[in-house]
């Protein structure tokens, strides 16, 4: 099929004429209005309240499951998830579903392996494949507040994208000011840092959780998407309602997240064991020492021995043997300590870029 015939042209004139208003306009608004923090405030808070909804909701809710919400929190994320112009929740959970699925390969709908400008931006140009319409989608056909939004989806983008920025300018005596830093600015940049998971998550940072796929971590990244920049754990365990897993890890989503089941507004947060997430990590080192050719007798009873500490804690803890669960627990870390030295001596591991 000609180039042309597979273009979604409403897609492909969106996504370039917007950077090219931001760009003329927003710096003339400034030079002939003077710039106005209350503009700025309405982007960021119109960024923090239509990210959070991709992230916290589109993605990790919708997509994954990886807790759930109350029906209020739902609205809110389908409401302002459509004014982040990145497609209903249907589709949009749709195309991630079937990259977690098939990902770095050709059914991939943002494979990595087609290069970098296609896995960011490249893809949305493109019609959708028929054959993978609504892949995976029939649970969330079945929510009918997702079967709203997916109807009035461009209403709402409209309304809530750029109307209410609008209104909200025009309250003040900016109108123009709202439209430009609620409604274009702010799609502009919170599409950006949603494309740079599909492309810079697949390409730059560490890969902790093993090769498998492209999928890195990355704190940099991370601070720019609202905590998702750690792909490489959500590639590994995509249920887990956190992608950054360490308590330290920069990841606002997971802290949204957490904070609501306070407030009952989110319930039943999906956690994968620690005793997993080492046991992954273990693995991932493993195949590095591996290819590393450092592999040897030492190590494979460190491994061992790390493995058997796991069982031996779960087993006192269930058995409320405080003692003997402390004990075990030194022993582990003294394992670990001494399986962290070895990678750092015999691992190689080091930031990487991919090809
Ligand atoms: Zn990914
Ligand atoms: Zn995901």
């Amino acid at each position: 099929m000609a180039w042309y015939k597979r273009l979604n042209w409403v897609n492909a004139i969106f996504l370039i004429v917007t950077p090219v208003i931001v760009s003329i306009f927003i710096p003339l608004n400034i030079i002939f209005h003077g710039f106005d923090w209350r503009l700025v405030l309405i982007f960021i808070l119109g960024c923090l309240a239509t990210s959070v909804s991709i992230t916290g909701g589109y993605h990790r809710l919708f997509a994954h499951r990886s807790y759930e919400a109350n029906w209020l929190l739902k609205l809110f994320y389908l409401v302002f998830g459509a004014a982040a112009l990145q497609g209903s929740a249907i589709k949009w959970c749709s195309d991630h579903r079937r990259h977690h699925k098939h990902v770095d390969t050709d059914v991939d709908p943002y494979s990595i392996s087609k290069g970098f400008l296609f896995a960011h931006v490249g893809w949305v140009f493109l019609k959708d494949d028929p054959q993978y319409r609504e892949f995976r989608s029939q649970d969330l056909k079945a929510d009918p507040l997702v079967v709203w939004q997916n109807k009035y989806y461009f209403l709402l983008a409209v309304i809530v994208g750029f109307g209410i920025p609008t209104l909200i300018g025009l309250a003040f005596g900016s109108p123009w000011g709202g439209l430009l830093w609620g409604g274009f600015a702010r799609v502009v940049i919170t599409h950006h840092c949603t494309f740079f998971i599909n492309s810079l998550c697949h390409m730059w940072g560490k890969q902790p959780y093993g090769k498998k796929n492209s999928a890195r971590d990355n704190f940099v990244l991370a601070f720019f998407t609202y905590g998702e920049g750690y792909h490489n754990f959500h590639h590994r365990f995509e249920a887990d309602y956190r992608n950054g897993v360490r308590w330290y890890q920069w990841d606002p989503t997971k802290w949204w997240i957490r904070s609501l089941s306070f407030f009952k507004l989110t319930r039943n947060l999906k956690r994968v064991p620690d005793s997993e997430i080492l046991k992954a990590r273990l693995q991932a080192d493993e195949s590095l020492f591996i290819a590393a050719g450092s592999y040897n007798e030492r190590l494979r009873e460190i491994k061992t021995n790390i493995e058997e500490r796991l069982r031996q804690m779960a087993q006192f803890r269930k058995e409320k043997l405080k003692f003997e669960f402390k004990s075990a627990r030194i022993e582990l870390r003294a394992l670990l300590a001494q399986w962290r030295l070895a990678r750092r001596l015999y691992g190689k591991r080091r930031v990487e870029f991919a090809a």
